[in-house]
């Protein structure tokens, strides 16, 4: 795209004047670089469609991946979704303001390009001030993808921001670091029972607890086949890679997938491949004088380093991401969604 100067504002020295020219320019119709609580987002007016517009095109994200809008609070939601049921309302207030975007019948007055040609929306009302305060002052909803060029990891940080859309975008707000580090759980409440399209931030076990059952969508962990249709749009694309090839190893017990990894790392050594590991902290001597980036003791604190890992095994020039699968309880289905997707669905 265009060179334009890109103004980035230090949230906690430049509050006022930041969250000004950002709500300025989304009343404008232009877009923002701003800090949630999962990923930092890309930002337009959403009911401005030539705006919502500039978004695709800014990422370069297919027109039929449709975005999250943003709200502040729960008067807004009316502007976008029509008869919500009783139990998708006791969904989000139990998980609003938070990772939780809800997939409702849209109003006609909702423009197809934010809602991907279908006839929902995805809604979430986020937890981050920075964010909730930009909403509230622009006196906009705001669709927001994660902001990161298609394909490439989601941006945890403003500098993650920056190199991609440096000189492309007026506006980034840096807001320090985003702590889930993984996008919103999409779940679609229209019918009896939450489906989840996307795991995040908050947990399948966390949705089945209030609403007492919660189903999985096909494509969460799965490549969908050939026509076999996507609920959620998002599912079908590559997504969140690096440069480096991404591989996930599932052993059939903890020794063997110590074993594959091991013996993947010093094959490509040989090839003269750069290689990294990303595991738990606990694991990092399992593999002895190999090198790891340990993630975190635990899955969520892998979901909040995962990202910003996979853009510094590029910056380290690493060819080769080796990856420990971790099980799918609590944090651990977000992360193994977003890590199999990194991989192309590549096993070893
Ligand atoms: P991102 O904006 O990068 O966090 O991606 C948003 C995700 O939400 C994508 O996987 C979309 O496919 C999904 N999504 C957004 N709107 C809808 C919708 N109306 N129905 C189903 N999935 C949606
Ligand atoms: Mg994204």
């Amino acid at each position: 795209m265009n060179n334009m100067d890109t103004e980035i504002f230090d949230l906690f020295t430049q509050y006022e004047e930041g969250m000004d020219r950002a709500a300025e320019v989304i009343r404008q119709g232009g877009l923002v670089g701003f800090p949630t609580e999962t990923v930092y987002g890309l930002g337009a007016d959403a009911m401005n469609e030539e705006a919502v517009r500039s978004i695709y095109i800014a990422k370069g994200r297919p027109s039929n991946n449709p975005l999250i809008v943003h709200i502040c609070d729960m008067s807004q939601l009316d502007i976008l979704v029509k008869d919500v049921p009783k139990r998708a309302l006791e969904l989000m207030e139990r998980f609003w303001p938070g990772p939780f975007t809800a997939v409702l019948d849209k109003r006609p007055e909702v423009n197809g390009t934010v809602s991907g040609g279908l006839n929902t929306v995805a809604v979430r009302m986020p937890s981050n001030r920075y964010a909730s305060e930009l909403i509230r002052r622009s006196g906009r909803v705001i669709a927001a993808p994660s902001g990161n060029l298609s394909g490439k990891p989601s941006p945890t940080t403003a500098k993650h921001m920056k190199d991609d859309f440096m000189g492309k975008i007026p506006v980034i707000l840096d807001g320090g670091r985003a702590d889930v580090g993984v996008e919103s759980t999409v779940c679609d409440l229209r019918g009896d029972v939450p489906v989840i399209l996307r795991p995040g931030g908050i947990t399948a076990e966390m949705i089945r607890s209030a609403a007492g059952s919660v189903e999985i969508s096909g494509g969460v962990l799965k490549k969908l086949s050939e026509g076999e249709k996507a609920l959620s749009p998002g599912m079908l694309y590559r997504h969140y890679s690096p440069k480096a090839e991404v591989y996930v190893a599932q052993g059939a017990d903890e020794a063997d997938t110590v074993k594959r990894i091991n013996d993947a790392y010093d094959g490509y050594e040989r090839q003269g491949r750069p290689c990294v590991i990303f595991c738990l902290d606990g694991n990092a001597g399992l593999y002895r004088g190999r090198n790891t980036y340990p993630l975190g003791k635990d899955a969520g604190q892998m979901a909040s380093n995962l990202f910003d890992a996979l853009r510094k095994a590029d910056e380290d020039s690493m060819s080769v991401v080796l990856f420990e699968a971790v099980s799918l309880d609590g944090m651990g289905l977000a992360v193994m969604n977003r890590i199999i997707r990194a991989a192309g669905f590549k096993t070893i």
